[in-house]
């Protein structure tokens, strides 16, 4: 959200338009709810009908775009590569985050490797930090299974075709967007201004 305010281009968030689909109750809403409870990915021609439908419009069309929690897997970046061509995607970011701990108050991450100066209290706004409550322990093992084995993947095939950046995921979420800021306009200089 924060990158797409910096750059005035729209924010495209699989995750946002699922749960606006479940709160309207509609088909795909429905559909879409349980397996979204479990914390399972939802399959991949699901997902990339709706992100075709919403890449078709006029705003996006004309401004760019930043897609936010898609593709995760190989097969929806294959898919969303035959949808944007003959054009492709600027830049790939894998923000990494090993951590599962987590400001209530400003979002601020930390991780066992980097935890607050002073225990459970945030560096950035002094509110207080949690363990995130989703993370029972079957609930993260279940989501890293599933990171592993489909979304990890990403991270060569992106590489392999040299649109990936890699910023860590910890601190703020102001801090985190300034790393990504900082790797998109370091591309775009040794691009000559463009990013691809
Ligand atoms: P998010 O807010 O991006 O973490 O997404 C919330 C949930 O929506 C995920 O746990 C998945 O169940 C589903 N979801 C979001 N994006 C995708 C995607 N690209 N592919 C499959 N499932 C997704």
């Amino acid at each position: 959200m924060r990158l797409s305010h910096h750059y005035v281009v729209p924010h495209v968030s699989t995750g946002d338009m699922l749960r606006a689909a479940v709160k309207q109750g509609t088909a795909m809403g429905l559909k879409a709810k349980d397996q979204m409870d479990r914390g399972e990915l939802l399959g991949d021609d699901l997902v990339m009908e709706m992100v075709a439908e919403r890449l078709g419009e006029s705003d996006v069309r004309a401004r760019g775009f930043i897609l936010d929690g898609c593709p995760r897997t190989v097969a929806q970046a294959e898919q969303l590569a035959s949808l944007l061509a003959p054009f492709d995607l600027d830049l790939a970011i894998d923000i990494e985050i090993h951590t599962s701990q987590v400001c209530v108050d400003c979002g601020a991450n930390y991780s066992l490797s980097a935890p607050p100066l002073i225990n459970w209290t945030c560096d950035v706004c002094g509110g207080e930090v949690v363990q995130r409550e989703d993370d029972t322990e079957d609930a993260i093992e279940r989501r890293l299974k599933l990171y592993e084995r489909q979304t990890a993947p990403l991270i060569e095939w992106y590489r392999d075709r040299n649109q990936l950046e890699s910023v860590p995921g910890t601190g703020s979420p102001d801090a985190v967007t300034r790393r990504m800021v900082k790797v998109i306009e370091q591309r775009r200089e040794r691009k000559g201004g463009r990013l691809t």
